[in-house]
Order: structure tokens, then C-alpha cells, then sequence
């Protein structure tokens, strides 16, 4: 097979809520509140499971995880991402970088966000340097400016899988 690309992209938001755990990326953060979903609202792995899929041609996260399954609660969100790279891989596709804006009025993620791209990047197979993570406010604006959410957008360039 001819070398092939596909860039795909993702957008996730998850509201904030006393008593949860906040994980980001799949890293733990202390704060003193975390992200409602039926997972563990991974909005970082939610946008890049999303992009993976979308790169793949394989729809959305939604189509393999349905909120309303109750299996999925609380469930940690990198079995997501792993089951959207597994899609891909048996399409052909491997990722080859990803690129993460996280919208964040708070906690400050200023010191987290080369953990965060350092965690992905295992996750994703891929060395460091070809996953990158923003962490900017929304200025005040609109549900995450008010501290009442948090948002993820990701881009994911996949390039067709070496032979086995
Ligand atoms: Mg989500």
C-alpha cells in the first residue's frame, strides 16, 4: 500500500462539579473540583479519541460507548482512546502527531502541560516531541470563563500503518 495521511479533529466539553476526581489526559490533578461524565470526563481523551476515529473514518466515540450503557460508568477514559487506535490500527492507521488545546479558566495547567503531552504521547505510541498540549483561559467568556467547564479540541495527523 501506498503511504497515506488523514488528519482528523475533535471537541469535547464536560462540566465541573465538587466531589469528582479531575483527570486530564489521563493525568490525575488536584483541584477542588473534577469533571462530570459518564466516564471519568476526560475531556483531553474524549477530543483525541475523536480525532482518532475521525482520521479513520470511523464515526465517534458515542457510536461504541453509549452514555446510557451503564457499563461505561466512571470508566476510565483511556480504554476509550485504546479502543479508537485499535479501530484505526485495523483500518491501516497509526497516529503520527497530535496537537490538544485544552480551555481551562482554572486550575492553571501552565506547569502540567508537558506531563500531560508526555502521558498522551505513551498512550498514543509516539515520542514526545509529536504531541503538543495548549493550555489557555476563554478570558472570562461563556461556561468555562465562568469556571463552570472545561473544553478540549484535538488534531490527529494518521499515517497508514507500517507492514507487520
Ligand atoms: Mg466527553
Amino acid at each position: 500500500m501506498t503511504e497515506a495521511r488523514r488528519i482528523g479533529i475533535g471537541w469535547d466539553v464536560h462540566r465541573l462539579e465538587a466531589g469528582r476526581k479531575l483527570v486530564l489526559g489521563g493525568v490525575s490533578i488536584p483541584h477542588d473540583r473534577g469533571l462530570v461524565g459518564h466516564s471519568d470526563g476526560d475531556v483531553i481523551l474524549h477530543a483525541l479519541a475523536d480525532a482518532v476515529l475521525g482520521a479513520a473514518g470511523l464515526g465517534d466515540i458515542g457510536d461504541y460507548f453509549a452514555p446510557e450503557d451503564p457499563k461505561w460508568r466512571d470508566m476510565e477514559s483511556t480504554i476509550i482512546l485504546h479502543q479508537a487506535l485499535a479501530g484505526a490500527r485495523a483500518r491501516g492507521w497509526v497516529p503520527e502527531n497530535a496537537d490538544v488545546v485544552l480551555l481551562a479558566e482554572e486550575p492553571k495547567l501552565r506547569e502540567r502541560k508537558k506531563e500531560i503531552a508526555a502521558h498522551l504521547a505513551a498512550l498514543l505510541l509516539l515520542p514526545v516531541e509529536c504531541v503538543n498540549v495548549k493550555a489557555k483561559t476563554a478570558e472570562g467568556l461563556g461556561p468555562v470563563g465562568r469556571k463552570e467547564a472545561l473544553e478540549a479540541h484535538a488534531a490527529v495527523l494518521m499515517r497508514t500503518a507500517p507492514p507487520a
